[in-house]
């Protein structure tokens, strides 16, 4: 079968490295890929909302299968794209249409959504320009900090999470005058909910569900968890309190409802749901659905999935997912995210990367990386995955840190403090 992934991140690095171990990948794709991705398989110009471009590459790379990576194309309606037009027909496309994928693209229609099935989450407000004041006394009604995120896609920068009341107020009045533009255009107030968080997995075909191995990831960018908020220095998997009670919690209160909820609402789903649940005196709440799996918790992830991806993909494009077996590596599998100094703030690209020829032990999972002549260069933030399994979390992230110091380009920082809270 000839597969193409669209993205250009470590999430999609990991993809396709455990999507070109199965017997069944004959040409492997990417849009537009990485340096990493280069290695693996073939990398295609293409933007992952050109979806004029990805249907000629399809057509002529006779591809079998699309597996999205990111949230944008997939709100977007890549998938809606592709089912509509019939020379695409016999194309397999894994990942959500509009309808499902606004589970992520707005935060309103998922807190409706689990407000409708039951689903445990924060308790919650939507407001609009023409009910700011009701907005304004529901923030009165709740206790310090106040959360208040911009209803639309806005790259993981949206959540503002206040102390002050009189400064939530005003925030709120700004987001809804565009702080966020088209995207704040509504604003969630949401309780506070303390507690720790973990994100987890499923592969659906819309009726059925394979659970993936958990992820715990690192959001800031400073050791301790201080400092701004990036798109993740690292995760680690398994997470030592999502232990068999709170998964089976899991599972009954909030992945069987959503499943079945959107089966309810006549919302055909398949791809990836991946639910960012937070831990309240053990019993788990949803902060965000998202429609695709998370970077970096995939560079972990797919170390511990020993099954066939491929043949997962194919089950949930194809409904037949309940016949597909899902195992799982029970080591403990890091990733430890290389980024570049000055990241999330500004930094710079093009500084040539040494030393992966001397990884051992380790994944190095690209990121924000390309090809510049001969060299491998910084490309983003983000910049290496460097994934490892262990017996235990201290042997992976040993060998994490020790390739990490194998690999140098200017100005590379990493945390060293991973599992530090465990
Ligand atoms: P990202 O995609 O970067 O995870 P996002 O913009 O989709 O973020 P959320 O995941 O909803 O937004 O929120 C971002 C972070 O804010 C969460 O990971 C969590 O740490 C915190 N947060 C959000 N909602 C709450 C809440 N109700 N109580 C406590 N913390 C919250």
């Amino acid at each position: 079968m000839n597969i193409l992934v669209i993205g250009s991140g470590g999430r999609e690095h990991a993809l396709g490295w455990k999507i070109k171990q199965s017997k069944k990948t004959e040409n492997l794709y990417f849009a537009p890929g990485n340096a990493g991705t280069s290695e693996l398989g073939t990398n295609l110009e293409i933007g992952v909302n050109d979806f004029a471009g990805i249907k000629s590459a399809v057509l002529e790379n006779q591809i079998n299968l699309v597996l999205v990576g990111p949230e944008v194309p997939l709100v977007e309606g890549i998938h809606d794209f592709f089912a509509a037009d019939s020379v695409l027909a016999n194309v397999k496309v894994v990942g959500p249409k509009k309808a499902g994928a606004m589970l992520e693209g707005s935060k309103d229609f998922a807190k409706d959504f689990m407000s409708k099935h039951n689903i445990p989450t924060a308790r919650y407000l939507t407001v609009t320009r023409k009910n700011i004041e009701e907005g304004v006394e529901f923030l009165e009604s709740l206790e310090a900090p106040y959360v208040l995120k911009a209803d639309g896609l806005a790259a993981g920068k949206g959540v503002l999470i206040i102390e002050n009341l009189q400064e939530a107020q005003s925030a709120l009045k700004e987001m809804l005058g565009g702080m966020f533009g088209q995207a704040s255009s509504k604003v969630v107030i949401e309780e506070f909910l303390s507690g720790v968080e973990v994100s987890v997995f499923v592969i659906t075909d819309g009726k059925h569900y394979k659970i993936l191995p958990e992820a715990k990831d690192y959001k800031r960018i400073g050791e301790g968890n201080t400092g701004l908020n990036t798109g993740g220095m690292g995760a680690i998997s398994p997470v030592p309190f999502a232990n068999k009670e709170f998964m089976e919690k899991v599972e009954a209160r909030i992945i069987r409802p959503t499943i079945n909820g959107l089966h309810v609402d006549g919302i055909e789903y398949n791809g990836f749901i991946f639910f960012g649940l937070i831990n309240v005196k053990d019993n788990p709440f949803v902060i965000e659905y998202n429609v695709r799996m998370g970077d970096p918790e995939t560079e972990a992830v797919m170390l511990r999935v020993k099954s066939d991806l491929v043949d997962l993909l194919e089950g949930a494009a194809d409904g037949t997912l309940a016949e597909k077996d899902i195992e799982f590596d029970e080591q403990t599998a890091v990733t430890v995210m290389m980024v570049s100094g000055g990241y999330p703030g500004n930094y710079e690209k093009g500084k040539v990367i040494s030393g992966l020829e001397n990884v051992a032990g380790s994944t190095a999972f690209h990121s924000g990386t390309k090809m510049s002549g001969n060299d491998v260069v910084t490309n983003g933030g983000r910049v290496l995955a460097i994934s490892s399994l262990g017996e235990t979390i201290t042997e992976a992230l040993a060998a994490s840190y020790r390739n990490a110091e194998l690999i140098q380009f200017e100005k590379k920082y990493y945390r060293k403090d991973l599992g530090f809270d465990l």
